[in-house]
């Protein structure tokens, strides 16, 4: 266990990026991105002496790196494109064309990219993470410079040899590591959980409260943009399943119906499948916290909005909630599905999106902990083995199931007594990371078994 207090931005958390992976596309297309601005340290001399740049992928970043667009991430990053500047039809069309190359310009020396630069390696590499990847510089045979990195989910990476930031330098004024910690910190303070969490933010960042409200307000924009964009395409998404989109579809069916119990269901539905699919497509989304799971928490927060009518500043505090479930699942866990499965991922968004519902609700911390506690007991286990390694079959429905468990774990939490729950959020966290630690890698990111192996009967 990380023994530093959690200093994770709320913007870490949620980030800006194309889909359809923050593991497989958005850490790429940074770490491709560092080593290019590297590379342009390197004395002149080394740089004219070498031939090409060549990029080795491992673990399930080989595995299912194909189908979640990792190749066209690196060139992206090698470009020097940043995610949440990139765009998306431009990200589409890389390695389209198999024998078109790329100029990434390093001082005076043009290397060119292409489908040849990248290998998907099979073999085993001894690495301490589930998703790395190998950048080196080649004089022919012989490697010049090469930088190792991890992809750790939700588009976090990490480089080989690098010292973590010294966490011990980093001060919140109100550290903690976990959520009994936390609610210590809340009750000797006195605070509520949004001021605490604005307090260690602009500790972290040095941004006003106003700077940082309105970048939430900003990211709230982005996930909604994705919703409505995804509510008015229609056809099928890209890869080889030909899976059709179905989120328009669903939102005329609800809006056909008169206000009911399935109405209510299929809107959310419907949301969730929207932003799910924008990602799937390659859209611009909104980690949260992953791209694979983008659509839990842009379709709670989008039916918060425009069925519960809650104003900016009630969604804004719901998103605090959220981001201190997110914070403590990725800092005594993993948010990553390569190193928990879909439990990571789904799960850890279904209890962010039951923390949102119950605190927008008005609801005390106590319950805000039990409804997060539901939403990942109900995921525990749950597998990752997307078909064909495409963030399809089955993610885009489980975005939509994660926030119907979410609402349900908002309903059971806040019936009667939360301190009457058995079990704590800090408990079954421990627990998701132990049953992550069991998991087969068969069934983490893989696509070499479960609903992978049903491809054939697609
Ligand atoms: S199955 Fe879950 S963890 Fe795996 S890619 Fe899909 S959404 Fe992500």
């Amino acid at each position: 266990m990380n023994n530093s207090p959690i200093t994770t931005s709320i913007f870490d958390l949620f980030k800006v990026g194309p889909g359809p992976s923050s593991s497989h596309t958005i850490g790429p297309m940074k770490a491709a991105f560092d080593f290019l601005k590297r590379l342009e340290q390197l004395p002149e001399s080394t740089i004219q002496t070498a031939g090409s740049i060549q990029v080795y992928l491992y673990g399930s970043l080989s595995a299912t790196g194909r189908g979640h667009g990792t190749d066209r991430a690196l060139i992206a990053g090698l470009l020097g494109w940043q995610p949440e500047s990139t765009d998306p039809a431009a990200l589409l069309a890389l390695l389209k064309d198999p024998t078109v190359t790329y100029p990434v310009q390093v001082g005076e020396r043009a290397f060119h990219l292409g489908v040849e630069t990248i290998h998907f390696e099979r073999k085993k590499y001894d690495s301490p993470y589930a998703n790395t990847v190998v950048f080196k510089l080649m004089d022919g045979e012989n490697g010049l410079y090469e930088e190792e990195y991890y992809s750790i989910g939700g588009g976090f990476i990490l480089r080989k040899g690098e010292e973590p930031a010294d966490q011990s330098a980093i001060s919140v004024p109100y550290p903690y590591q976990t959520m009994k910690e936390l609610k210590a910190q809340l009750k000797i303070h006195n605070l509520t959980l949004e001021e605490l969490m604005l307090a260690n933010e602009t500790a972290l960042t040095g941004r006003s409260v106003k700077q940082i409200s309105s970048r939430i307000d900003l990211i709230l924009d982005f996930m909604h943009k994705a919703v409505r964009r995804g509510l008015r395409h229609t056809g099928t998404l890209p890869g080889s399943i030909k899976l059709r989109r179905k989120a328009p579809l669903l939102f005329q069916q609800a809006r056909g119906l008169v206000q009911s119990s399935d109405s209510f269901l299929i809107f959310l539905n419907s949301y969730c499948l929207a932003a799910s699919e924008e990602n799937a497509a390659g859209g611009i989304v909104v980690t949260a916290p992953t791209s694979g799971a983008s659509g839990v928490i842009p379709g709670l927060t989008y039916l918060a909005k425009h069925h519960f009518h809650y104003d900016k500043a009630t969604l804004r505090a719901g998103m605090w909630a959220a981001a201190a479930i997110g914070f403590l699942v990725k800092h005594n866990a993993s948010i990553s599905g390569a190193e928990m499965g879909c439990m990571g991922e789904i799960g850890t968004a279904s209890a962010m999106g039951a923390a949102f519902l119950t605190y927008c609700a008005g609801k005390p911390i106590e319950a805000v902990e039990a409804a997060a506690e539901i939403g990942i007991e109900h995921h525990l286990g749950m597998t990752c083995d997307p078909i064909g390694g495409y963030v399809q079959i089955p993610c885009i429905e489980r975005n939509a199931m994660g926030a119907v468990k979410a609402y349900n774990a908002f309903l059971l939490a806040t019936a009667g007594t939360p301190a009457n729950q058995k079990i704590s959020l800090d408990a079954v966290i421990k627990v998701m990371k132990a049953t992550g630690r069991d998991m087969s890698t068969k069934y983490k990111e893989t696509s070499e078994a479960g609903l992978a192996l049903s491809a054939t009967e697609c």
